[in-house]
This record gives structure tokens, C-alpha cells and sequence, in this order.
């Protein structure tokens, strides 16, 4: 019997999708006068980080939003860093604040998190908004698993009764995924670095997300045949490559659809933050969220 070959969900293409009605939503938002602007505070000079600010920053130049970037030594102190977000708060031009993590170990990040207005809260870390996600009417999906959710509606992958595994529980990833798929009536189980056994539950996954950042982590023998693979993990080999979680040549053999690595999970995570920002000017001035 021939293996099923699976479909590679092409992360960029459904992303320049989304981004091309991003900029229909911004010139509407112009029209009437409302230029959709995003504050990026970004703490220290971790070169990673400062990436992911410039390429944020970058994709709202594209669609048409104004970013304004904060940028603090990493002996910053936590007042300066709540300081400037209770300004961004109060400021009418700003319609979300991001703060790129990680921080510095002298600034708490939770209270940092929460200091942001949940209106503004376009990564959906405040708590307000991941109490949305329990009850299923958060106002700023987190943008990673909400890029995911978007590839799984584009590929017309059903999740309503299927078996969803997440492997990966973390606040930012695994939770809000797990969350998500939940509130369209999956099944859902969320497996951690102390699951015993993975493989007798990702077996199981009609829906496999994987969000572990351990490269490899996922053999075929662990997908059950025909299954979708959703690969978040970004992992950086010895030898400079850019691989996933999944064993990508080994799995998409028996799945029916898979994400590659780069160009899967990763441009999406930067779209949705494009979106949430745009929502979130399209709610000014009229907000009263909490
Ligand atoms: P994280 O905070 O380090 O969390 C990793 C999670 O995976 C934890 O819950 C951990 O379990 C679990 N885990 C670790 N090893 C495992 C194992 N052997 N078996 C099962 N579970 C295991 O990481 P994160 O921020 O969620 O990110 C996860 C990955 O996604 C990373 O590679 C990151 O770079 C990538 N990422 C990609 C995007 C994107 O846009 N594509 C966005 C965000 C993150 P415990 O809770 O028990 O420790």
C-alpha cells in the first residue's frame, strides 16, 4: 500500500492572503481617519529579539500601520518600563502595545503583561484576555495559536469532534492552543515535557499541534495515518538549519497534511498580530471592553 503523501500547508501564501485584506481593512480605517498604530517596547539587546521587533515592525509598514518603537537598556528598571506603558495606555494614537519577551530578570513579566490595557493587549497576554479564551469570547486571540486556528480554517481541516493533541503547555503556545480548539468542540489533550509515554497519545491526534521546541521530537510512529500536522517548534541545528518538532521527511509520509519548517506556523504569527492591531483600531474610539 502506498503511503499517503502529505498536503504542505503553505504558511506565507495564506498569510499574504490575510495580509492583502489587512490592507483593504487599513485603508478603510484611513478613510475614516484612523491610522492604526502599534507601540513595540523591546527591553536589552538580545539579537533575536531585536529581530522579531524589526520583522514586526517591517510587517506593519506593509499593510499600512503605524509602528513606534520603545527601546530600553537591560538594566531598565520596571517602573521606567510600566511608566511608559501607562503613558501608551492614555495615549488615543496607540491602538496595541506589544512588549517583546523575554525581560530581563529584575522586571517581572506578568506584572509587566498586565499592566498593558486589555484593549490594547494585541499579543493576548493579559489576563482579562486569557480568561476570554476559557470562556470563549477573548478579544485578542494570542497570535501564534490564532495563526494556527487560521491555517486549519483555510485548509477546510475540520476540528469539530476530532481528536486534537497539543504537545507543549506553555502560556503563550500550548494553553491558549489547547483553548482554542476546545471552544470548536474538540476533543483535546495537552501533553508537557511530563507526559509519560507521548507517543500513546499523539497516536491518537486526528489534529497533532506541536509546540515543544525539541527538534525530532515527533517520529512517524507517533502519527496516526491521515492525520494534520502542526509543526510551532522553531529550533536552530548546530549546523545553522532551521528545523521544527516533527520530523518533517519521516511524517509527512503518513500524514495528510503537515507545516513546514520555516515558512509554516512563523509567518502566520506576525499576521495576527497585524490583525489584532487592526481590530483593535477599528474599535477606537467607541472601546469599553472590561
Ligand atoms: P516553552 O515555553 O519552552 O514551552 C515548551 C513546552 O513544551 C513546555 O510545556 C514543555 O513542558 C513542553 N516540552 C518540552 N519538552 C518536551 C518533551 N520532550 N515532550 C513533551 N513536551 C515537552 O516554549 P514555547 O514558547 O511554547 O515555544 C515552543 C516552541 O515553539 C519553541 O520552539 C518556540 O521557538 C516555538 N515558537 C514558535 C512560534 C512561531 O511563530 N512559529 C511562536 C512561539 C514559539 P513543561 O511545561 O513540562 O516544561
Amino acid at each position: 500500500m502506498l503511503a499517503p503523501t502529505a498536503k504542505i500547508i503553505d504558511g506565507k501564501a495564506v498569510s499574504a492572503k490575510i495580509r492583502a485584506k489587512c490592507k483593504e481593512r487599513v485603508a478603510d480605517l484611513k478613510r475614516r481617519g484612523v491610522v492604526p498604530g502599534l507601540a513595540v517596547i523591546l527591553v536589552g539587546s538580545d539579537p533575536a529579539s531585536a529581530l522579531y521587533v524589526r520583522n514586526k515592525m517591517r510587517a506593519c509598514a506593509d499593510v499600512g500601520i503605524k509602528s513606534l518603537r520603545y527601546d530600553f537598556p537591560s538594566d531598565v528598571s520596571a517602573d521606567d518600563v510600566l511608566a511608559t506603558i501607562n503613558d501608551l495606555n492614555a495615549n488615543q494614537d496607540i491602538h496595541g502595545i506589544l512588549v517583546q519577551l523575554p525581560l530581563p530578570p529584575q522586571i517581572a513579566t506578568a506584572k509587566v503583561l498586565r499592566a498593558i490595557s486589555a484593549e490594547k493587549d494585541v499579543d493576548g497576554f493579559h489576563l482579562y484576555n486569557v480568561g476570554g479564551l476559557v470562556v470563549g469570547d477573548t478579544v485578542f486571540p494570542p497570535c501564534t495559536p490564532y495563526g494556527v486556528v487560521k491555517l486549519l480554517e483555510h485548509e477546510q481541516i475540520p476540528v469539530e469532534g476530532r481528536n486534537v493533541v497539543v504537545v507543549g503547555a506553555s502560556n503563550i503556545v500550548g494553553k491558549p492552543m489547547a483553548l482554542m480548539l476546545m471552544q470548536q468542540d474538540a476533543t483535546v489533550c495537552i501533553c508537557h515535557a511530563k507526559t509519560r509515554d507521548l507517543a500513546q497519545f499523539t497516536i491518537l491526534a486526528d489534529i497533532l499541534v506541536v509546540a515543544a521546541g525539541r527538534p525530532n521530537l515527533i517520529l512517524p510512529q507517533m502519527v496516526k495515518t491521515g492525520a494534520a500536522v502542526i509543526d510551532v517548534g522553531i529550533n536552530r541545528l548546530a549546523d545553522g538549519r532551521l528545523v521544527g518538532d516533527v520530523d518533517f521527511e519521516g511524517v509527512r509520509q503518513k500524514a495528510s497534511y503537515i507545516t513546514p519548517v520555516p515558512g509554516g506556523v512563523g509567518p502566520m504569527t506576525v499576521t495576527m498580530l497585524l490583525v489584532n492591531t487592526i481590530a483593535s483600531a477599528e474599535r477606537h474610539p467607541d472601546r469599553s471592553l472590561v
